[in-house]
């Protein structure tokens, strides 16, 4: 079994890999915010990086 060591947190909406931890999230609240299309979520997704696509 190969361990994907290399995966990146990201939006479970758009896929973005631009997603932030939120420190400050209440007990209520989500603990990461998507940078993209803003979207709250409480774990993010992970997959391997992207490199094709727009540079
Ligand atoms: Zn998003």
């Amino acid at each position: 079994m190969v361990k994907a060591s290399s995966e990146v947190e990201a939006c479970p909406e758009c896929d973005s890999a631009n997603v932030y931890r939120r420190i400050t999230a209440g007990p209520d609240q989500k603990d990461y915010r998507c940078g993209v299309c803003g979207e709250t979520f409480a774990e993010p997704v992970t997959r391997a990086p992207k490199y094709s696509g727009k540079s």
